[in-house]
Protein backbone atom coordinates (compact mmCIF):
# COMPACT_ATOMS: atom_id res chain seq x y z
CA UNK A 1 0.00 0.00 0.00
CA UNK A 2 1.44 2.83 -0.89
CA UNK A 3 0.15 5.56 1.41
CA UNK A 4 2.02 6.14 4.71
CA UNK A 5 0.49 4.42 8.29
CA UNK A 6 -1.47 7.32 10.54
CA UNK A 7 -3.77 9.05 8.19
CA UNK A 8 -6.74 7.13 8.82
CA UNK A 9 -8.99 10.10 8.68
CA UNK A 10 -8.15 10.59 4.98
CA UNK A 11 -8.75 6.81 4.60
CA UNK A 12 -11.83 6.82 6.19
CA UNK A 13 -12.99 9.81 4.31
CA UNK A 14 -12.34 7.99 0.81
CA UNK A 15 -12.77 4.86 2.07
CA UNK A 16 -17.29 6.30 2.08
CA UNK A 17 -16.63 7.15 -0.92
CA UNK A 18 -15.80 4.80 -2.60
CA UNK A 19 -18.79 2.48 -1.09
CA UNK A 20 -21.08 5.14 -2.58
CA UNK A 21 -19.23 4.88 -5.97
CA UNK A 22 -19.37 1.32 -5.97
CA UNK A 23 -23.43 1.96 -5.14
CA UNK A 24 -23.28 3.91 -8.28
CA UNK A 25 -21.39 1.64 -10.76
CA UNK A 26 -23.05 -1.42 -9.88
CA UNK A 27 -26.73 -0.26 -11.26
CA UNK A 28 -24.61 1.42 -14.17
CA UNK A 29 -22.82 -2.31 -15.54
CA UNK A 30 -26.13 -3.63 -15.46
CA UNK A 31 -27.55 -1.38 -17.75
CA UNK A 32 -24.70 -1.25 -19.87
CA UNK A 33 -24.17 -5.08 -20.29
CA UNK A 34 -28.09 -5.44 -21.00
CA UNK A 35 -28.25 -2.44 -23.40
CA UNK A 36 -25.14 -2.50 -25.69
CA UNK A 37 -22.56 -4.74 -23.94
CA UNK A 38 -20.67 -1.99 -22.61
CA UNK A 39 -17.22 -2.19 -21.13
CA UNK A 40 -16.68 -3.14 -17.79
CA UNK A 41 -16.77 0.13 -15.45
CA UNK A 42 -14.44 0.33 -13.01
CA UNK A 43 -13.83 2.65 -9.91
CA UNK A 44 -10.72 4.26 -9.15
CA UNK A 45 -9.18 2.46 -6.44
CA UNK A 46 -6.04 3.39 -4.00
CA UNK A 47 -3.64 1.54 -5.79
CA UNK A 48 -4.31 3.25 -8.89
CA UNK A 49 -3.03 6.44 -6.80
CA UNK A 50 0.33 7.23 -4.68
CA UNK A 51 0.79 10.23 -3.02
CA UNK A 52 4.03 10.62 -1.33
CA UNK A 53 2.51 12.06 1.57
CA UNK A 54 -0.66 13.06 2.79
CA UNK A 55 0.72 15.92 5.19
CA UNK A 56 2.60 18.87 3.18
CA UNK A 57 4.37 21.66 5.61
CA UNK A 58 3.92 24.74 4.16
CA UNK A 59 6.53 25.53 1.86
CA UNK A 60 6.90 22.05 0.80
CA UNK A 61 6.02 19.91 -2.20
CA UNK A 62 4.40 16.30 -2.71
CA UNK A 63 4.55 14.28 -5.67
CA UNK A 64 1.12 12.53 -7.08
CA UNK A 65 1.66 9.34 -9.30
CA UNK A 66 -1.59 8.52 -10.65
CA UNK A 67 -2.05 4.71 -13.07
CA UNK A 68 -4.47 4.50 -16.02
CA UNK A 69 -5.54 2.20 -18.54
CA UNK A 70 -4.23 2.85 -21.99
CA UNK A 71 -6.47 5.60 -23.63
CA UNK A 72 -7.23 7.08 -20.18
CA UNK A 73 -6.48 10.24 -18.88
CA UNK A 74 -5.97 11.84 -15.43
CA UNK A 75 -6.79 14.82 -14.16
CA UNK A 76 -6.07 16.49 -10.97
CA UNK A 77 -7.33 19.55 -8.95
CA UNK A 78 -6.31 20.98 -5.82
CA UNK A 79 -7.07 24.27 -3.81
CA UNK A 80 -9.45 24.82 -7.07
CA UNK A 81 -6.69 24.74 -9.10
CA UNK A 82 -5.25 22.12 -11.81
CA UNK A 83 -2.05 19.82 -11.03
CA UNK A 84 -0.09 19.32 -14.59
CA UNK A 85 0.40 15.86 -15.02
CA UNK A 86 3.62 14.64 -17.11
CA UNK A 87 2.94 10.90 -18.58
CA UNK A 88 4.95 8.01 -19.09
CA UNK A 89 5.71 7.16 -22.80
CA UNK A 90 3.02 4.72 -22.77
CA UNK A 91 0.92 7.15 -20.97
CA UNK A 92 -0.21 4.43 -18.34
CA UNK A 93 1.29 6.35 -15.44
CA UNK A 94 0.88 9.74 -14.65
CA UNK A 95 3.21 12.56 -12.27
CA UNK A 96 2.71 15.72 -10.84
CA UNK A 97 3.86 18.07 -7.91
CA UNK A 98 1.27 18.99 -4.88
CA UNK A 99 2.84 22.27 -3.23
CA UNK A 100 2.05 24.21 -0.32
CA UNK A 101 2.78 28.16 -0.31
CA UNK A 102 4.83 28.98 2.66
CA UNK A 103 2.32 31.07 3.97
CA UNK A 104 -1.25 28.64 3.04
CA UNK A 105 -3.30 28.72 5.90
CA UNK A 106 -2.79 25.06 7.66
CA UNK A 107 -5.83 22.42 7.44
CA UNK A 108 -7.30 20.09 4.95
CA UNK A 109 -7.84 20.46 1.56
CA UNK A 110 -9.00 18.12 -0.68
CA UNK A 111 -7.51 16.76 -3.83
CA UNK A 112 -9.83 15.48 -6.64
CA UNK A 113 -8.76 12.73 -9.33
CA UNK A 114 -10.89 12.15 -12.60
CA UNK A 115 -10.14 10.07 -14.87
CA UNK A 116 -11.39 10.39 -18.55
CA UNK A 117 -13.47 9.05 -20.20
CA UNK A 118 -14.91 7.35 -17.82
CA UNK A 119 -15.43 9.73 -15.27
CA UNK A 120 -14.28 7.41 -12.08
CA UNK A 121 -13.25 9.75 -9.41
CA UNK A 122 -11.57 9.94 -6.33
CA UNK A 123 -11.24 12.27 -3.66
CA UNK A 124 -8.24 12.64 -1.50
CA UNK A 125 -7.37 14.70 1.97
CA UNK A 126 -4.04 16.21 2.10
CA UNK A 127 -2.69 18.16 5.16
CA UNK A 128 -1.02 21.23 5.26
CA UNK A 129 0.91 21.75 8.38
CA UNK A 130 2.86 25.28 9.71
CA UNK A 131 6.30 25.23 10.04
CA UNK A 132 8.22 27.70 11.80
CA UNK A 133 11.21 28.37 9.39
CA UNK A 134 12.76 30.58 12.09
CA UNK A 135 13.76 34.59 12.02
CA UNK A 136 16.34 36.83 11.71
CA UNK A 137 17.08 39.83 13.49
CA UNK A 138 19.22 43.08 11.63
CA UNK A 139 20.00 46.01 12.86
CA UNK A 140 21.05 48.06 9.75
CA UNK A 141 21.51 51.97 8.96
CA UNK A 142 18.33 54.07 8.07
CA UNK A 143 19.61 55.35 4.27
CA UNK A 144 20.46 50.99 3.49
CA UNK A 145 16.63 50.56 4.52
CA UNK A 146 14.89 53.18 3.42
CA UNK A 147 13.96 53.96 -0.32
CA UNK A 148 13.83 57.37 -1.98
CA UNK A 149 10.93 58.08 -4.08
CA UNK A 150 12.56 57.40 -7.25
CA UNK A 151 13.91 53.84 -6.08
CA UNK A 152 10.81 53.22 -5.01
CA UNK A 153 9.09 53.90 -8.04
CA UNK A 154 12.08 51.54 -9.74
CA UNK A 155 11.12 48.85 -7.32
CA UNK A 156 7.42 48.44 -7.68
CA UNK A 157 7.64 48.80 -11.36
CA UNK A 158 9.86 45.41 -11.36
CA UNK A 159 8.07 43.87 -8.69
CA UNK A 160 4.76 44.57 -10.77
CA UNK A 161 6.90 42.45 -14.05
CA UNK A 162 7.33 39.89 -11.68
CA UNK A 163 3.30 39.28 -10.50
CA UNK A 164 2.42 39.40 -14.08
CA UNK A 165 4.52 36.77 -14.44
CA UNK A 166 2.75 34.26 -11.98
CA UNK A 167 -0.40 35.41 -13.29
CA UNK A 168 0.38 34.45 -16.36
CA UNK A 169 -1.54 31.93 -18.31
CA UNK A 170 0.29 27.94 -17.56
CA UNK A 171 1.95 26.37 -20.82
CA UNK A 172 2.81 22.76 -21.63
CA UNK A 173 5.05 20.93 -19.36
CA UNK A 174 8.33 20.76 -21.01
CA UNK A 175 9.87 19.49 -17.27
CA UNK A 176 10.71 15.93 -17.76
CA UNK A 177 12.18 13.43 -14.61
CA UNK A 178 14.13 14.91 -12.03
CA UNK A 179 15.21 18.70 -11.42
CA UNK A 180 18.91 19.37 -10.23
CA UNK A 181 20.61 22.05 -8.99
CA UNK A 182 21.61 25.18 -10.15
CA UNK A 183 25.11 25.05 -8.19
CA UNK A 184 26.57 22.91 -5.99
CA UNK A 185 27.02 25.56 -3.40
CA UNK A 186 26.17 25.13 0.59
CA UNK A 187 23.06 26.71 1.89
CA UNK A 188 23.92 30.47 3.31
CA UNK A 189 20.45 31.94 3.66
CA UNK A 190 17.59 29.32 4.10
CA UNK A 191 14.03 29.38 2.55
CA UNK A 192 11.84 30.94 4.53
CA UNK A 193 13.48 32.36 7.47
CA UNK A 194 11.71 36.08 8.19
CA UNK A 195 13.53 38.81 8.45
CA UNK A 196 13.06 41.78 11.19
CA UNK A 197 14.67 44.74 9.82
CA UNK A 198 14.98 47.36 12.60
CA UNK A 199 12.28 46.28 14.51
CA UNK A 200 10.41 45.69 11.27
CA UNK A 201 8.65 42.69 9.96
CA UNK A 202 9.85 42.01 6.49
CA UNK A 203 8.87 39.83 3.71
CA UNK A 204 10.12 35.89 4.63
CA UNK A 205 12.94 34.76 2.39
CA UNK A 206 11.20 32.86 -0.64
CA UNK A 207 13.77 31.34 -1.76
CA UNK A 208 17.42 29.56 -1.13
CA UNK A 209 20.46 31.03 -0.93
CA UNK A 210 23.35 29.40 -2.23
CA UNK A 211 27.36 29.91 -1.71
CA UNK A 212 29.01 30.28 -4.78
CA UNK A 213 32.28 32.38 -6.43
CA UNK A 214 31.32 35.13 -9.00
CA UNK A 215 31.61 33.28 -12.47
CA UNK A 216 30.76 29.94 -11.72
CA UNK A 217 28.17 28.46 -13.93
CA UNK A 218 24.50 28.35 -13.35
CA UNK A 219 22.79 25.52 -14.68
CA UNK A 220 18.68 25.22 -15.87
CA UNK A 221 17.60 23.02 -13.15
CA UNK A 222 15.11 21.29 -16.15
CA UNK A 223 14.02 22.04 -19.97
CA UNK A 224 12.37 25.13 -19.95
CA UNK A 225 11.86 28.50 -21.22
CA UNK A 226 13.34 32.06 -20.48
CA UNK A 227 10.06 33.96 -19.76
CA UNK A 228 12.13 36.92 -17.73
CA UNK A 229 15.86 38.59 -17.97
CA UNK A 230 16.82 41.72 -16.43
CA UNK A 231 18.32 43.70 -13.93
CA UNK A 232 16.61 44.78 -10.97
CA UNK A 233 17.08 47.13 -7.81
CA UNK A 234 16.77 44.14 -5.38
CA UNK A 235 17.44 41.07 -7.43
CA UNK A 236 20.01 42.25 -9.78
CA UNK A 237 20.47 40.77 -12.94
CA UNK A 238 17.70 37.76 -12.93
CA UNK A 239 16.47 35.06 -14.84
CA UNK A 240 13.22 33.51 -14.66
CA UNK A 241 12.71 29.81 -16.09
CA UNK A 242 9.28 28.20 -17.01
CA UNK A 243 9.27 24.58 -17.06
CA UNK A 244 5.58 24.78 -17.96
CA UNK A 245 2.34 23.02 -16.04
CA UNK A 246 3.14 25.76 -13.61
CA UNK A 247 6.35 25.30 -12.31
CA UNK A 248 8.82 28.37 -12.69
CA UNK A 249 12.39 28.70 -11.26
CA UNK A 250 14.51 31.73 -10.97
CA UNK A 251 17.74 33.05 -10.19
CA UNK A 252 19.16 36.69 -9.03
CA UNK A 253 22.00 38.17 -8.51
CA UNK A 254 24.10 37.17 -11.78
CA UNK A 255 27.11 38.44 -13.05
CA UNK A 256 26.75 37.61 -16.30
CA UNK A 257 23.22 36.44 -18.11
CA UNK A 258 23.79 33.74 -20.74
CA UNK A 259 20.38 33.32 -22.51
CA UNK A 260 18.06 35.65 -24.07
CA UNK A 261 14.15 36.36 -23.60
CA UNK A 262 12.39 33.42 -25.51
CA UNK A 263 14.88 30.60 -25.30
CA UNK A 264 14.19 27.76 -24.99
CA UNK A 265 16.84 25.83 -22.40
CA UNK A 266 17.69 22.30 -21.77
CA UNK A 267 18.45 20.89 -18.59
CA UNK A 268 22.00 21.45 -17.01
CA UNK A 269 22.66 24.03 -19.61
CA UNK A 270 24.38 27.33 -18.89
CA UNK A 271 21.90 30.41 -18.15
CA UNK A 272 24.03 33.12 -15.95
CA UNK A 273 27.19 33.41 -13.91
CA UNK A 274 27.11 33.89 -10.07
CA UNK A 275 27.52 37.60 -9.09
CA UNK A 276 26.84 40.24 -6.64
CA UNK A 277 24.26 41.94 -8.44
CA UNK A 278 21.32 43.94 -6.62
CA UNK A 279 21.53 44.72 -3.30
CA UNK A 280 23.62 42.32 -1.76
CA UNK A 281 26.96 41.61 0.67
CA UNK A 282 28.38 39.13 -1.57
CA UNK A 283 28.56 36.68 -4.32
CA UNK A 284 26.25 33.82 -4.00
CA UNK A 285 22.79 32.53 -6.00
CA UNK A 286 19.20 33.25 -4.55
CA UNK A 287 17.37 30.26 -6.34
CA UNK A 288 13.60 30.45 -6.36
CA UNK A 289 10.88 28.32 -6.61
CA UNK A 290 6.69 28.85 -7.61
CA UNK A 291 4.98 25.73 -8.24
CA UNK A 292 1.31 26.69 -8.99
CA UNK A 293 1.47 29.69 -7.72
CA UNK A 294 3.00 28.25 -4.40
CA UNK A 295 6.20 29.59 -2.83
CA UNK A 296 8.30 26.12 -2.22
CA UNK A 297 11.32 25.50 -0.83
CA UNK A 298 13.64 24.69 -3.88
CA UNK A 299 15.89 21.89 -2.57
CA UNK A 300 12.75 20.41 -1.85
CA UNK A 301 12.72 19.71 -5.15
CA UNK A 302 15.91 18.12 -5.71
CA UNK A 303 15.22 15.79 -2.20
CA UNK A 304 11.81 14.41 -4.06
CA UNK A 305 13.47 14.23 -7.38
CA UNK A 306 14.60 10.42 -7.21
CA UNK A 307 10.81 9.98 -6.76
CA UNK A 308 9.84 11.57 -9.76
CA UNK A 309 12.44 9.47 -12.05
CA UNK A 310 10.96 6.11 -10.36
CA UNK A 311 8.12 4.79 -12.08
CA UNK A 312 6.27 3.77 -8.91
CA UNK A 313 7.59 4.50 -5.79
CA UNK A 314 8.36 0.88 -3.42
CA UNK A 315 8.20 2.39 -0.35
CA UNK A 316 6.43 6.23 0.53
CA UNK A 317 8.92 9.28 1.51
CA UNK A 318 9.42 9.91 4.76
CA UNK A 319 7.40 12.04 7.25
CA UNK A 320 8.17 15.39 7.39
ZN1 LIG B 1 18.06 35.16 -1.18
Amino acid sequence: MPYRKGHHRAEILTGGYTVLMRWLFIPLIIVGLQIAGHSEVTALSQSDIYLSSQVILQGDLGIIKIKVKTGETPHVTWMGRKIYLIPDPDKTSWQGLIAADLTKKPGRYEARVRIFPSGNEKRLEIEIVDKDYGVRRLTLPKHMVDLDAETLKRVRKESGKMKMLWEAQATTPVWSGSFQRPIPGKVIGPFGRRSIINEQPRSPHTGVDLRGAAGTPIKAINNGKVILTGDHFFTGRTVVLDHGGEILSMYFHLDKIKVQHGDLVKKGQVIGLVGSTGRVTGPHLHWGMKINNARVDPLRLISISKELEEEWPKKSSKTP
